[in-house]
Order: C-alpha cells, then sequence, then structure tokens
C-alpha cells in the first residue's frame, strides 16, 4: 500500500470511527488517486481528494409516523451532500434497516465518480431512512414518505439536489414524495427522477441500470473478441437492477442461470426468460423477501437455501443485490470454474479481497461506479427531459445510454490500460471519475 494510502486511511479511520463501509470505499479510490497525485501534484497541493471525502453537507432528520394499529414510529433520516462541482447533487434514497451514515457516505463518495463518468453535469448526494418497507401497507408507506419529505424538502430543488430511487425505494414511493414536495411547495418541478411517465418520467428509467450493465459487459467482452450472445450468466439478487439485467441480456442471446435473495439462490439451467421473469417481478412486489417460491413455480429450477449463485460455473456474474455480497472464497471457486467477466450491477457488492483475486487472474472486472451508471445517467436525461417539458421515445432513450455506457467504457480503458494489455477498471474509472470533478474544484476556488 503506498505511503499516501497508508497516512489518508489513518486519518480517515480517526476521523470517521466504525464507518467501515466508508473507510472501505476511500481506501479503494485512494490508490487510484495516490497514482495521478504522483503524475499532478497541484491537485494534491489542493488536497482534492481530501475535500471530495468530507461530504460537502450532512442532513439528519427525525421521521416520525404513525403504523396502522395507531402505534407511533421513529426512523432515521438522512441526506448526505456528497459534491457540487459538477452539478446538482444527485443520487438515490435507500429506505432499509442498514441504513447509517457509513453506507451512505459510501454510497454518496462512489456517486461522485461515477455520475462524473457519465460526462453529465451531476453532482453526488445519496439518502435514506433505516425504515424496513418490508410487511407494511400502502398507507404506512405513504405516511411514512410524508413525514420523510416534511423535513428533506427544505434542502432539495431541481437545481440544488435531485434524489432518486435506490433499494426500497421504486416508482410508488417516488410518487408519495413528489406529491409531498409539491404540496409543501406548491410547485411542480423536476425535483425526483424515477417519476411516473404521466407526470415527468423518462422511458426505460426503471430498466436503465440493469439495461447498462449488459451494454458495459458486452464491450468489456469485445476487447477480448468475446460477445454476449451465447454465454452462461450468473445474476444475483431479483430486484430492480437484477430484472433490467435480464431482460437485456435475453434480448442480446445470453442465458441467465441464476437469481438469488435473502435466503438463498435458484439455479435455473433453462434460463430465466420470458414469463419467468415475470414470476422474478411478482416475487419481488409481494413484500416477502425469498426467491425460493421461483424453484416451485418452476419445476426446471432449484433452489439453494442460504448459498450465493458464485459456486455455479458461469462465463460471466453480475452481481446485483447488496454491498459485499461477493467476497474472496467467490471469487475464487468463479476463478477456478473459468468465468470470464464479474460486472458490479450493485454497488461495492465484491469485497476489496475479491476484487484483488479477480484481477490478479486477469478476469474482465468491472466496479459498479462504471458499470451501472446507466440508472443514473437516464435520470439525468430525465432531467434533461424535464427541462424541455419533452418526452423522447423509448429508442431514443435506449440509444443515448447505450451511447453512455459506451463512452464511459472508453474513458475506463484509457485510463485503465497498462503496458501488458490488462486493462484495470478500477484504476480506469477512479482516474477517470477523478480528473473531471477535481478540474471543476480547482476552477471553483477553496470552497
Ligand atoms: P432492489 O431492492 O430492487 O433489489 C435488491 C435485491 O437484492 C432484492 O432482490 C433483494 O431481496 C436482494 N437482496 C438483498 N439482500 C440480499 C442478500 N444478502 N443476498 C441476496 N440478495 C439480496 O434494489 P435495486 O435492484 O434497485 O438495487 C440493487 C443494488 O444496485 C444496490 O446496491 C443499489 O445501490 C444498486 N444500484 C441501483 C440502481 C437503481 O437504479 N435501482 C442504480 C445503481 C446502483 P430483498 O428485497 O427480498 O431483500
Amino acid at each position: 500500500m503506498p505511503d499516501y494510502v497508508k497516512e489518508l486511511m489513518a486519518s480517515v479511520r480517526q476521523n470517521n470511527p466504525g464507518e467501515v463501509e466508508f473507510h472501505q470505499a476511500v481506501e479503494e479510490i485512494a490508490a487510484s488517486v495516490a497514482l495521478v497525485y504522483e503524475q499532478y501534484p497541484e491537485y494534491q497541493a489542493a488536497k482534492i481528494f481530501e475535500r471530495m471525502i468530507e461530504p460537502e453537507r450532512v442532513i439528519m432528520f427525525r421521521v416520525p409516523w404513525m403504523d396502522d394499529q395507531g402505534e407511533i414510529r421513529i426512523n432515521r433520516g438522512f441526506r448526505v451532500e456528497m459534491n457540487s462541482a459538477i452539478g446538482p447533487y444527485k443520487g438515490g434514497l435507500r429506505f432499509h434497516p442498514s441504513v447509517n451514515l457509513s453506507s451512505l457516505k459510501f454510497l454518496a463518495l462512489e456517486q461522485t465518480f461515477k455520475n462524473s463518468l457519465t460526462h453529465l453535469p451531476l453532482g453526488a448526494g445519496k439518502g435514506g431512512a433505516d425504515f424496513n418497507p418490508k410487511g407494511r401497507s400502502d398507507h404506512e408507506i405513504m405516511r411514512f414518505c410524508q413525514s420523510f419529505m416534511n423535513e428533506l424538502y427544505r434542502y432539495i430543488g431541481p437545481n440544488t439536489d435531485v434524489p432518486a430511487g435506490d433499494i426500497g425505494v421504486g416508482g410508488r414511493e417516488i410518487g408519495y414524495l413528489f406529491g409531498q414536495y409539491k404540496k409543501l411547495k406548491n410547485e411542480f418541478t423536476g425535483v425526483l427522477t424515477g417519476k411516473g411517465l404521466e407526470w415527468g418520467g423518462s422511458l426505460i428509467r426503471p430498466e436503465a441500470t440493469g439495461f447498462g450493465v449488459v451494454y458495459f459487459a458486452g464491450e468489456m467482452l469485445k476487447t477480448r473478441g468475446e460477445q454476449l450472445k451465447g454465454k452462461r450468466v450468473a445474476v444475483s439478487g431479483f430486484g430492480n437492477v437484477a430484472w433490467g439485467v435480464a431482460l437485456k441480456l435475453n434480448e442480446l442471446g445470453a442465458k441467465v442461470i441464476t437469481l438469488s435473495g435473502p435466503d438463498g439462490y435458484i439455479l435455473d439451467e433453462d434460463g430465466v426468460s420470458g414469463d419467468k421473469i415475470t414470476t422474478m417481478v411478482r416475487l419481488r412486489s409481494s413484500n416477502n423477501d425469498v426467491i425460493a417460491p421461483y424453484a416451485e413455480a418452476h419445476s426446471g429450477a432449484r433452489f439453494f437455501a442460504g448459498k450465493r449463485p458464485w459456486e455455479q460455473p458461469c462465463d460471466i456474474a453480475i452481481p446485483c443485490a447488496i454491498q459485499n455480497e461477493l467476497n474472496a472464497d467467490d471469487a475464487a471457486s468463479l476463478i477456478e470454474n473459468k468465468c470470464i467477466c464479474v460486472c458490479e450491477g450493485a454497488n461495492m457488492p465484491c469485497t476489496l479481497d475479491a476484487v484483488h483475486a479477480l484481477q490478479k487472474a486477469e478476469l474482465l472486472f468491472a466496479p459498479g461506479k462504471a458499470a451501472n451508471a446507466g440508472g443514473v445517467a437516464v435520470s439525468g436525461l430525465e432531467m434533461s427531459q424535464n427541462a424541455m417539458k419533452m418526452n423522447w421515445s423509448r429508442e431514443e432513450v435506449d440509444s443515448r445510454l447505450k451511447e453512455i455506457m459506451q463512452a464511459i467504457h472508453a474513458t475506463c480503458f484509457k485510463y485503465g490500460k497498462q503496458d501488458s494489455g490488462f486493462v484495470d477498471y478500477v484504476n480506469g474509472a477512479n482516474i477517470g471519475g477523478f480528473l473531471k470533478v477535481a478540474n471543476a474544484m480547482m476552477d471553483q476556488g477553496v470552497v
């Protein structure tokens, strides 16, 4: 580990005690920034990365609400406004019991690099609450969203901070949040993305993250003369990102052989396609956090309780569930089974050890900040459509998304290609993402 990274991490650990996910994200990026600092000492003198890892603003607030039994519940809400050097803060809201300052700071930092890579004018933020929507009625979800917005509305706006969905926040929640914002501010603006099509949403937004991941994987394969058609793909999760990935992989002729939930994973050698994708969406929206019923509904599928899909032989692995769901042991079995590509659909699903092992074995490995940027990119396109009061067609949005993913790949390739020919996509994404924000911060002075 370079001295710069060691010293930085010592102070990050001291100043942010217990924030392990945040430490992990800073350490991964710092290794790439050390290379930039060596070449361009002016960034180090201006303490650009040291400033980037300190959020511009953190808002923490009480979210009181009443459940259907009349009992008062209290959750904690957050918005981390991380960086506004290249545009208004932009990033999702997550409603999940695991939400805390550490996980949101890690996600907001990743978002800084991701949004920069899209080449759109998007700053970075992330927010949410430690609220568990599982098993809650529609009315409870609505009351919670309204209470959350009763505080958040003070800090957001179409030119200030534009939140979107993430885990636990989909179209329904965005609707309730938008409705409350509109009531409080008495204005109809593009303050949130992921909106319904009838009131300012963009076509393809729900599928965009998954579609973008697949476009990125396709670009990586091309660098080795390979293509997606005919490949066996292990996918984890069965939420929004996994859904988009499954749709696009099927369209491009690849076979999805696994899906997973917190209860385990299913293996479907016939491929998760057609109506089976509908089964997955139905299971997801049923509010039960289990994938097992997929195997009961489809005779060719088998369920493996408490296990992860990475033990199955596959050509490509696309983790789409949650952070740190693919560890060094999982990486070892993928390598042993001759997997050629691991493309992160979720944010930081691979542990640092796993990433190092995959790169050492020279697999194609793409970090989420590059590969899953399609979601925020189409959110950026939604903002443009709102500003112009226009709606683009499905084909237009999809083709812009594809171009953006190809451009992100090109940036990662440019900054990640080593003399040996191996492409280090982690370095490529970190350096490419860093430079744009760093240059803007240099131009804007010490603020
Ligand atoms: P969802 O909540 O729709 O899906 C997450 C999926 O993972 C669910 O199926 C969930 O099951 C499952 N899951 C949760 N924990 C585990 C576990 N331990 N093992 C296996 N599966 C698990 O979220 P998204 O699909 O929207 O997001 C997934 C990831 O992608 C997150 O890291 C998110 O930050 C990232 N991402 C999402 C974007 C988007 O546009 N939605 C954009 C960029 C990144 P269950 O709900 O039953 O727990």
